[in-house]
Formats: structure tokens, C-alpha cells, sequence
């Protein structure tokens, strides 16, 4: 059988972001046109615009394209940002990212997800995205500060270094609560601290590192 992945990937942007009031333009075409099936492994691929998150291998997933969609749109990106993203995974959102900013720098602490991250995002030809693996906890020192920050992992707290490393205006989105639900946070940095605003709960993964859970509890 063969797929229309296209049509399909359309139906996503019309049925489960538009649907839900995603609006940003530059958002729902970015959606558009990442082709989300080559993320995924490929037994997977028919399964790829439905409106769920999926395994990505080493006990992590791809997340549901509403969650990614939301996420994005409230980081409210215009074109010239450097954004930094902390849980890489299959590196979907990080092409999502790179359609949308002029520089997107993306830190995986499983090696086997980045390098194949990686491989995927330069094949699909874009040269504004780095990957390395580290602990995002710990950010990005060099390349800060950030106009916005993306962290798609579950935290008990809002890492301190990645305050730090964002701009006085810049957004944070990060899922803050236990090991197993969240509340998805917004987060702007204003000159004396910042402001948080809760968006949704929601359900990621654990972000494992010296400023979130430790890998003990895994
Ligand atoms: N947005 C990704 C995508 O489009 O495929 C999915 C991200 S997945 C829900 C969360 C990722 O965060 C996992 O790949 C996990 O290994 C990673 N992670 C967890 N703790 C981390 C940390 N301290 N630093 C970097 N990555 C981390």
C-alpha cells in the first residue's frame, strides 16, 4: 500500500492543530512541511501524523504533533532567533525549529538518538541546526544567551543554568512535576526574575540530568 504522506501530514495540520487553535501561520506550515514519517522507524511511518506521541527507541518518543505545535507557538518565533532545545530525541522538532529560527542548537543525552538526529537533519539539508550530546540541564554556555528555549522533557524544577542562559524577554517551554504528568510551563525572563504561566498538563518523559531527576531513578 501506498502512502500519501503529504495528504496525510495536511489532514494533521487541519484536524489536530487548527482544530485545537493553533493559529501562528508560520507554525502550521512549518508543520506543514517537515515530513514527520522520517522520524520515525519505518514500521512506524503510517502511523506518524496520528494524533499520539510514538517510540523512538531507547525508552523515548517522538511527541504527539499538537504538543510540538503548541510548544512552538508559544515560543512566538519571528525568523531571527537562536533558540536552544534540550532533548533532541528523533530530531523532529528540531527541524520544526530550523524552518522557524535562524539558529537552532539542540542537546541529546543518548548518543545513539543524536547521531542518528544528526545524520536525518543534515540529509534533509539544514545547516542551521547543531546537535551534541550533553546534559541540557546544564545548557549551552557558549552559544547563550538564547532568544527561547524548548525543553521537551519533564522537569522537577526550571534548570537554573538555562535561566541563566536566556535573554531578559526570551521564552521558556518546559513541562515542570513529577516523573510521570506535568504542567507545561511558559516562562519569560524579565530583568529582576521571571514570569511563569501554566499552558496544560501533559505527560513527557524525564529530563535526566544534574538539574532535574537523577538517572538513578530512571
Ligand atoms: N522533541 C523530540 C522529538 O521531536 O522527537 C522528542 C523528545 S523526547 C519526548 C525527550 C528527549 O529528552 C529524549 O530523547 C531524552 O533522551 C532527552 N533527555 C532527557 N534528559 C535530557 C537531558 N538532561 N539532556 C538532553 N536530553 C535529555
Amino acid at each position: 500500500m501506498v502512502i500519501d504522506f503529504e495528504r496525510a501530514r495536511l489532514k494533521m495540520v487541519d484536524e489536530q492543530l487548527v482544530a485545537r487553535g493553533i493559529k501562528d501561520p508560520r507554525v502550521l506550515s512549518a508543520m506543514g512541511r517537515v515530513a514527520r514519517h522520517l522520524f520515525v522507524e519505518e514500521a512506524l511511518a503510517d502511523r506518524a501524523y496520528g494524533d499520539h506521541a510514538l517510540p523512538i527507541g531507547e525508552r523515548q518518543t517522538i511527541s504527539q504533533p499538537y504538543m510540538v505545535a503548541l510548544m512552538t507557538e508559544a515560543l512566538a518565533l519571528k525568523g531571527p532567533e537562536r533558540v536552544l532545545e534540550i532533548g533532541t530525541g528523533s530530531g523532529y522538532q528540531t527541524a520544526v525549529l530550523a524552518e522557524l529560527a535562524a539558529r537552532v542548537y539542540s542537546i541529546e543525552r543518548i548518543a545513539d538518538l543524536a547521531v542518528k538526529a544528526r545524520r536525518l537533519i543534515a540529509s534533509l539539508g539544514y545547516r542551521n541546526a547543531t546537535i551534541k550530546v550533553f546534559d541540557g540541564t546544564i545548557g549551552w554556555k557558549d552559544e547563550s544567551p538564547f532568544d527561547a528555549i524548548l525543553v521537551a522533557a519533564g522537569s522537577p524544577e526550571i534548570p537554573a543554568p538555562l535561566i541563566e542562559q536566556l535573554k531578559v524577554g526570551g521564552r521558556m517551554i518546559i513541562p515542570v512535576g513529577d516523573r510521570t504528568t506535568q504542567m507545561l510551563k511558559k516562562v519569560i525572563k524579565t530583568p529582576t526574575g521571571v514570569e511563569a504561566a501554566s499552558l496544560t498538563g501533559c505527560v513527557f518523559v524525564p529530563l535526566i540530568g544534574a538539574h532535574a531527576w537523577a538517572k538513578e531513578d530512571e
